[in-house]
């Protein structure tokens, strides 16, 4: 057989061969790691063409993470935060460390001291996290509530001081959100343009998932494996707060990780909130005190501050939201 009779088959068939190729979408490389930062599992996934930028992208986020854990850590004796807590004397502090400090002080302002950075000696007397989680009693409350409040520091420049020299500062509630947008900085660094950085349910997205939204499930507070709501979201912060997250129980009472500064126990009003910003710090404190204000308050506060939204599962289980969201 001669072969000119094979031609045109064989180039139809190349033919469509190059169609079907030029039809196939154009899947971008991505790459996605995990690491222990905070006590938190942290995911960092990152999208773009080049595989070693995206390896040294990643593991330069993740230096920066644990760098920023060094000075905001209260588990950690030498950290800035340790020191400011046993204190007596104004400390100056990093850039970094006051910068925090300065976005929780104007939170605790906008949340009517729901939001309190001086908690510090009441998480260490609940011991929640611990090995012995414990009811304290009445006077120890007081004892361990005494000097807190929005005006708790003074900061000037890059100097701090306390208030009252017994209070011990806890950024448990703000600093993970903070980590994750400094990582988000880093990443933008080395030129990517698509990421999610998930540190234990505060999420920070960077630009969009390959031209559509990212798809952020919130869980249910009361059923593990379920989603509560699936939210479209792009180059934003979504931070969730929850009775679920650490606790103990005792004569079927939950003691959990999230005071109400008023009392010194566990807020009551709700199980979990869930705060949409454009960075996940202010999202992360928004998120916990809006979890001590509960439905009514909490809700309000979000409305009320721009570029902010919010859905909250209240105690007994009803969802508000802010009026941003969709149904
Ligand atoms: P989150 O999971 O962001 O709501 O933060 C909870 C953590 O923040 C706790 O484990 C404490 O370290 C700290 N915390 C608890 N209650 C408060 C509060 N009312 N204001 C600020 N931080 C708090
Ligand atoms: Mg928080």
């Amino acid at each position: 057989m001669s072969l000119k009779r094979f031609l045109p088959i064989v180039l139809l068939l190349l033919l469509l061969g190059a169609l079907i190729y030029i039809r196939q979408p154009k899947t971008d490389p991505q790459l996605s790691r995990t690491a222990l930062v905070m006590d938190t599992l942290v995911e960092i996934r990152a999208y773009g063409d080049d595989q070693s930028v995206l390896d040294k992208a990643i593991s330069a986020a993740f230096d920066e993470m644990t760098r920023l854990e060094q000075l905001l850590s209260s588990h950690i004796p030498e950290s800035e935060i340790s020191r400011l807590s046993s204190s007596w004397k104004p400390l100056s502090l990093s850039h970094e460390t006051i910068e925090l400090l300065k976005l929780g002080q104007q939170i605790a302002e906008q949340s009517h001291g729901a939001f309190d950075m001086g908690l510090g000696a009441l998480i260490k007397l609940w011991d929640i996290q611990g090995d012995s989680p414990r009811i304290p009693t009445e006077q120890e409350l007081l004892r361990a509530l005494k000097g807190i409040g929005p005006q708790t520091l003074t900061i000037d420049g890059l100097e701090v001081k306390k208030q009252d020299s017994q209070i011990q500062i806890d950024l448990g509630g703000i600093a993970k959100g903070y980590v994750v947008d400094r990582s988000v900085d880093i990443l933008r660094q080395y030129g990517i343009t698509s990421a999610a950085v998930n540190a234990g349910g505060d999420i920070r997205l960077l630009g969009d998932k390959q031209g559509q939204p990212w798809q952020i499930g919130i869980q249910h507070p009361r059923k593990a494996e379920e989603i509560l709501v699936t939210l479209p979201l792009k180059n934003c912060a979504v931070v969730t707060s929850g009775d679920y997250e650490r606790f103990f129980e005792r004569d079927g009472v939950r003691y959990h990780h999230i005071f109400d500064p008023a009392s010194g126990k566990p807020a009551r009003l709700c199980q979990s909130v869930t705060v949409i910003a454009a960075e996940a710090a202010r999202a992360d404190a928004l998120a916990t005190a809006a979890f001590v204000l509960g439905p009514q308050a909490g809700i309000k506060l979000l409305e009320e501050l721009p570029g902010v939204d919010g859905l909250l599962v209240s105690a007994e289980g009803k969802i508000f939201k802010t009026s941003g969201l969709p149904e």
